[in-house]
């Protein structure tokens, strides 16, 4: 197959276009990377987080998210989210990433392999989702109130050489 004429303006848009369109699908995204960059951060530790939509974890695992944790090579660690279950909502989807990502923070900051899941290491990870998503709550509600400047690009388009 021949590669696409990356050198090419409407190949630009159009590849543009494809990536928007994956990203609106990718829930969490900064908060992701803000985890990662934290994990660096904190304990040194590189790994970079995937989003494992799945039709099984609930089957699987008996739960609608769960999670696995690299060692410190730079692998992947993976959060896996029941994606077709007929009464969740993108909102619930969102939190129960949330969900683990805590799992993830508390696994690396205690140097373990597998994430406690007892029921009080559930609900420490509940209170932490809840806190997450409360905190982007509000800042939309913000943002709603003064048209959304933050999340707009302002004054596009730009130049990145003049
Ligand atoms: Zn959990």
């Amino acid at each position: 197959m021949e590669p696409p004429k990356f050198g090419d303006c409407y190949t630009a848009g159009e590849i543009a276009q494809k990536i928007y369109k994956v990203s609106t699908e990718t829930l969490m995204a900064h908060s992701i990377r803000a985890v990662e960059g934290y994990l660096r951060q904190h304990y040194d530790f590189d790994t970079a987080i995937v989003l494992q939509p799945s039709k099984e974890v609930l089957s699987d695992m008996g739960r609608m998210s769960w999670c696995s944790v690299a060692s410190n090579t730079g692998d992947p660690s993976y959060i896996f989210y029941q994606d077709d279950h007929p009464n969740w909502e993108k909102s619930h989807k969102r939190f129960c990433i949330a969900h683990e990502l805590y799992h993830v923070i508390w696994a690396v900051g205690s140097s373990i392999k597998t994430p406690r899941r007892d029921r009080t290491a559930e609900s420490v990870c509940d209170i932490f989702a809840n806190e997450l998503c409360r905190c982007h709550d509000t800042f939309y509600a913000e943002q709603a109130t003064k048209q959304n400047a933050d999340l707009r690009f302002q004054g596009l388009p730009f130049k990145s050489v003049t």
